[in-house]
């Protein structure tokens, strides 16, 4: 028996089944070798993912700083960096 991928695609402004020749099953549902839920990320899933952290470190540093800032005069800013 030929089982139909159960996988879900965005078709522009809603979503249909993939239906494709499924290839393994999880959970009693199949997928095809793309639509896999435990299928292991690929390099360029992992490098996005580590961007994306990266790019969340950067938003809560900035965050911070603006909130540890957000009563300081310019002048005294100026004299934390060193400034004239
Ligand atoms: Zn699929």
């Amino acid at each position: 028996m030929e089982h139909k991928c159960s996988g879900k695609v965005w078709g522009g402004w809603n979503y249909h089944l993939c239906g494709k020749k499924a290839k393994v099953e999880r959970k009693d549902v199949w997928y095809c070798g793309i639509h896999d839920p435990e299928k292991p990320p690929t390099k360029s899933q992992i490098a996005a993912g580590e961007r994306y952290e990266r790019q969340k470190l950067g938003w809560e540093r900035r965050a911070l700083e603006k909130a540890a800032c957000a009563n300081l005069t310019n002048e005294q800013l100026k004299n934390m960096i060193g400034g004239e």
